[in-house]
């Protein structure tokens, strides 16, 4: 079986690596040369909407993606020829903030309150109904943070306007969250779903530094409802594959802020930590194949390696400790790898990881492994 791949990043580097062991057939197409995929199965080097790389991907028995930004009328073909999973409906819904929005206060899952905005004058407006402090962001290609700008007082609205207004916009209200947790699942064909333990992520700047799985602290009723309200999500867009849904957690709610239709960074820990990885059961999802076991096999934690690597001596002297490395060219604030600790108990995994950290003395995870700041 040959699995076709849009985009060529570090997930799809992992996945290819996941399906190598299961034994199929790869073709990736990305526009970047030497892009992190590259390096481990058959690239094709061409933009993602040219016809002859599309009509080679359509001779795949199954296309996936790697990220929500592929555009939507180069799926949609694409899944006139070839299965494509999970399906063109989800990555429309997804890849546009308010789409994505609006589908999520369909399913009563809370969000944090938001209004659409394409000129000067609706931002005024939408500041007056949803008050300061508020995010400004790009309804499309924001990720990591990037085409977001906090509002915290009336004279940020010219600026955050000059800055990135002049396209489709979505304001929301700024959520004083106590903490961030994401859960990740997988759908099977056959509408089975599973759960990995929920994942809490630290961002600093926008940009995830630091998961712990399982979230401490977080289960019971109120995950139980979490988990409900996703699984209505997998089934509203019969998905197939894995999907990360982000979550606010402020007292005892769960506010939803941002769906991936795609294997994610906050589950990078399960190549480790569980008993299939996300990568994996991504796989056996779109290949029809029986899903996985999610279970923890052990408390786990992941660091991105973002802007530049460390020496891997640094890295692997911590007994619990994995390294991941991408196979990209250092860059100022780029994902080149990262490292999963993974230690029989709880306690002994955060020791590893803040030994680590300090050892690293990377200032953003230095920052990270600090109690829970708000962002902005
Ligand atoms: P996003 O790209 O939407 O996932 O945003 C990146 C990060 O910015 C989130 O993980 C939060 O830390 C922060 N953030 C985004 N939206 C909000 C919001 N409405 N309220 C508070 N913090 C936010």
């Amino acid at each position: 079986m040959k699995i076709g791949i849009l985009g060529g990043g570090q997930l799809a580097r992992m996945l290819a690596l996941a399906a190598h062991r299961l034994g199929f057939e790869l073709l990736v197409l990305d526009p970047k040369p030497g892009c992190s995929a590259a390096d481990v199965a058959p690239t094709i080097c061409a933009d993602y909407e040219d016809a002859d790389a599309l009509a080679e991907l359509a001779r795949c028995d199954v296309v996936t993606y790697e990220f929500e930004n592929a555009s939507a009328a180069a799926v949609r073909g694409l899944a006139r020829r070839v299965c494509v999973r999970p399906g063109p409906e989800a990555l429309v819904q997804t890849s546009d903030r308010l789409l994505e929005k609006r589908l999520l206060r369909e399913l009563e899952i809370p969000t944090p309150r938001f209004h659409p905005v394409d000129s000067e004058a609706d931002l005024r407006a939408a500041v007056d109904e949803i008050g300061l402090p508020a995010v400004l962001k790009t309804r499309r290609l924001g990720y990591d943070g990037r085409g977001q700008r906090v509002l915290r007082a009336p004279r940020d609205v010219g600026a955050a306007w000059r800055e990135i207004g002049g396209q489709p916009l979505i304001l929301e209200a700024f959520v004083p969250f106590d903490r961030e947790v994401s859960i990740v699942a997988v759908r099977s064909g056959a509408g089975e779903i599973r759960f990995w333990a929920p994942t809490e992520n630290r961002h600093v700047d926008g940009v995830l530094r630091i998961s712990r799985a399982p979230a401490p602290g977080v289960g019971g009723d109120s995950l139980g409802r979490a988990q409900r309200r996703v699984a209505d999500l997998l089934a509203r867009l019969d998905y197939v594959g894995v999907m990360a849904v982000e979550f606010f957690l402020k007292g005892g709610e769960w506010i939803a802020n941002e769906i991936a239709c795609r294997v994610h960074n906050s589950g990078h820990w399960t190549l480790e930590g569980a008993a299939t990885s996300q990568f994996e059961n991504h796989l056996r999802a779109i290949t029809d194949l029986p899903l996985g076991s999610t279970r923890c096999i052990a408390p786990s934690a992941m660091l991105n390696l973002i802007g530049g690597l460390p020496p891997a001596d640094r890295v692997l002297s911590a007994p619990g400790a994995r390294l991941h490395v991408y196979g990209k060219a250092p860059a100022p604030g780029r994902k080149l790898g990262h490292i999963t600790v993974s230690s029989p108990t709880r306690v002994e995994t955060d020791c590893e990881v803040e030994a680590l950290v300090r050892r690293l003395g990377d200032p953003a995870l230095l920052e990270a492994l600090e109690p829970v700041r708000l962002p902005g």
